[in-house]
């Protein structure tokens, strides 16, 4: 029977996510654990529930809904915010209760032939506007036997990825053979550093890299600027130069962090510590990459 996957949304009309208007989908779960990941529901690998506290009336109806035990279901009220109770079952009671609809279960399962069916409902329309289907995460490597079973079944279409390629060689392989575009993020040159601040060594990374490069298949390089981190001279000299015999590079796109990352946190029940100085502007040096002959630009 073929895996089943689990995907934590679908966005639509998608413009920022590869060529044309696309369908970008979100598969849950990351084996990195970046410092400055923005998108906490793409972390863990299991369904989660997730709470808006921004939009909470302090009503308590989620609490007098949960069947756990009091003692675990701290009580909102004008001062405090419903917490997500730790031995959550994600039964869905307090969900049916909010008043504000504010509550929902992040990560929903299809088999690929289901999610398939589903994304080729707009294949046409996006077709027609010189797009296709992205898949992002998370990480959606991670879910290898179902990403490359998907990625069979949109054939046809333009189908690109979003990924830190930390995964075997040989889904990375048989990723290679599906997809018409790899937008490839690579974090920090340095392995020890790397490990530090993503929690993983950086070798598996560097040699899918050198898969991409020999592939012939088109590809953008994302490094995110991160203050005192990945935005030094040293690591971004060190990426350029990894890049230097660039087969099918297309360009190399640099993020600059944003102070507003930790914002979601909150909503997954979980704390939002960086361990690097959230204060500084990150440094855009494109140099590096344009003096060899690389397009480089900061978004
Ligand atoms: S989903 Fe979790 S928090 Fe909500 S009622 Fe069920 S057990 Fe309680
Ligand atoms: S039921 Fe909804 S609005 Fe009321 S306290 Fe819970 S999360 Fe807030």
């Amino acid at each position: 029977m073929s895996a089943k996957g689990c995907i934590f949304d679908i966005k639509e009309m998608a413009v920022f996510d590869g060529p044309g208007i696309r369908t970008t989908v979100f598969f849950k779960g990351c084996p990195l654990s970046c410092s400055w990941c923005h998108n906490p529901e793409g972390m863990g690998f299991a369904r989660q529930l997730i709470v808006s506290l921004s939009s909470c009336a302090h009503c308590g109806r989620c609490g007098a809904a949960c069947p756990l035990p009091a003692s675990a279901v701290p009580a909102a009220s004008a001062a405090s915010l419903p917490e997500i109770p730790v031995g959550c079952t994600l039964c869905g009671a307090c969900i049916r209760v909010c008043p504000r609809g504010i509550r929902r279960i992040a990560g929903d399962e299809y088999t690929a032939k289901e999610l398939a069916a589903l994304l080729l409902r707009n294949a046409e329309y996006l077709k027609n506007n010189g797009g296709g289907f992205t898949v992002s995460g998370g990480e959606p490597a991670a879910q290898g036997e179902f990403l490359v079973e998907l990625l069979r079944r949109l054939r046809g279409n333009h189908r690109a990825i979003e990924t830190s390629a930390f995964c075997t060689k040989e889904i990375f392989t048989e990723l290679l053979r599906e997809l018409e575009l790899v937008m490839m993020d690579i974090k920090i040159a340095d392995p020890c550093l790397h490990k530090k601040f993503t929690g993983q060594d950086n070798s598996v990374i560097l040699s899918n890299l050198e898969q991409l490069k020999k592939s012939g298949k088109p590809f953008i390089i994302r490094v995110p600027l991160i203050p005192g981190v990945s935005d030094t001279k040293e690591n971004l000299d060190s990426i350029a130069a990894l890049l230097d015999k660039k087969g099918a590079l297309q360009k190399v796109e640099l993020l600059p962090y944003h102070k507003t990352a930790g914002a979601k946190y909150g909503m997954a029940g979980m704390e939002y510590r960086p361990n690097f100085d959230t204060g500084q502007i990150p440094n855009g040096r494109t140099e590096y990459f344009l003096e060899r002959d690389i397009p480089c630009s900061v978004l």
